[in-house]
């Protein structure tokens, strides 16, 4: 499908995705609306971390591993796409603590993906290329340049989308050209488009603690890293198959105890429970670009790495929208790849 000049584009889901993906068509000069119920915020995009890393995605999560390069590029994205918004990015690095047989083993994975050796004199780890944002901060900031830009937001959620017709959750119908699905976890029935019958969800409970390290580098631990900041962040589960958002101290229970160990001095903070809902392809990439559904274009499952991932997918989708050239990663991220039928 190809859209025209000056196309009116419907945005499902103003997390991470959906914000960066309406700054993105708003920047190439089309009309946006973007439409969520939720409070701003309030989905996994406003829980996570924020870190943009693919050294320590590939070192720690065997799904990222494959990926190393193509994270890489998406996290080289980040200067340029908030060159002139109020977004900072860290770039610390992360060190790896723990003990000495562990981290053995971790020095084997660094080194088995040709990461550089860097390490401490205490023999800790060290990760040099990671970045790192406050997510919840460059949420809103997304949020009020598209604004800027003549994005309309509309706190209703999109029920279905027909001939150009876009019905929502108050009833309403309104006509767009395009539909992007930018709707995280949430919708996996594969009504909108049957691609997301394919996402799978992985529940994440992480911890905001009230006091801890607000500067420096993230702190990597068996199960368990710290992202310095006010307030310090302290993750993450990774429940597979669960999309309830129920805070459930018996399992965040482990993370803190993690974190004592490497930090003894945050056994009397004070945590707070925060859950998100991730959704995740087979492969552990995103399905982006055009759905068999005639108008609406993928931008979902993006598992552990959303941020990392964001400015990336919001380029394809703007790519596909003016019709642009997507570039080298649109084939890998292809949002029916996972068809039963070869694509006609
Ligand atoms: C605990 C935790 C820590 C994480 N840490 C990191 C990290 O450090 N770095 C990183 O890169 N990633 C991290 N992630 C992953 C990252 O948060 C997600 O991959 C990313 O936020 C997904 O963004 P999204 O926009 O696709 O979905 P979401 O942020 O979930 O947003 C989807 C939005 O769509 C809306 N919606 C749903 N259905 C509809 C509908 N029908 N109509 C309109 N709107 C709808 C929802 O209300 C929601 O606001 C973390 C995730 C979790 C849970």
């Amino acid at each position: 499908m190809e859209t025209v000049s000056g196309a009116r584009i419907a945005v499902a889901g103003a997390g991470v995705f959906g914000l960066a993906t309406a700054l993105a068509l708003t920047r190439a000069g089309l009309p946006v609306t973007v439409f969520d119920p939720a409070a701003p915020g309030d989905n996994a995009s406003g829980v996570a971390a924020g870190m943009l890393a693919p050294a320590s995605e590939a070192v720690f999560d065997e799904a990222s591993a494959p990926h190393l390069a193509l994270l890489r590029r998406a996290r080289d994205l980040w200067p340029a796409f908030v060159e002139e918004l109020d977004v900072e990015i860290l770039q610390d690095g992360v060190r790896i603590e723990g003990e000495a047989g562990w981290l053995c083993g971790i020095g084997a994975r660094r080194q088995a993906l040709g990461l550089p050796d860097d390490r401490e004199a205490d023999g800790s780890l060290i990760l040099a290329e990671d970045w790192r944002l406050d997510a919840l901060k460059a949420l809103a900031t997304f949020r009020t340049a598209a604004s800027r830009l003549g994005t309309r937001f509309e706190a209703v959620s999109i029920t279905s989308f027909e001939n150009g017709a876009l019905t929502l959750s108050d009833g309403r119908v309104e006509r767009f050209d395009a539909l992007v699905l930018a709707t995280g976890a949430a919708a996996r029935d594969g009504a909108l488009a049957p691609e997301t019958a394919v996402l799978a969800p992985i529940k994440g409970q992480i911890l905001r603690l009230d006091r801890g390290p607000a500067t420096g580098l993230v702190v990597r631990g068996a199960g368990v890293y710290l992202c310095p900041g006010a307030p310090m962040v302290v993750g993450a589960t990774m429940e597979f198959g669960q999309d309830d958002r129920s805070p459930e101290p018996a399992k965040t229970a482990p993370l803190l105890r993690a974190a004592e160990a490497l930090r003894p001095d945050l056994e009397t903070a004070t945590a707070t429970i925060q859950v998100g809902v991730r959704a995740s392809t087979a492969d552990g990439l995103p399905l982006v670009g055009w759905s068999v559904r005639p108008g609406v274009m993928l931008a979902v499952g993006a598992r552990r790495n959303g941020w990392l991932l964001a400015p990336l997918v919001a380029g394809l989708v703007a790519a596909y929208l003016t019709n642009k050239d997507p570039g080298p990663d649109a084939a890998r991220l292809n949002a029916r790849r996972f068809d039963k039928e070869p694509e006609a």
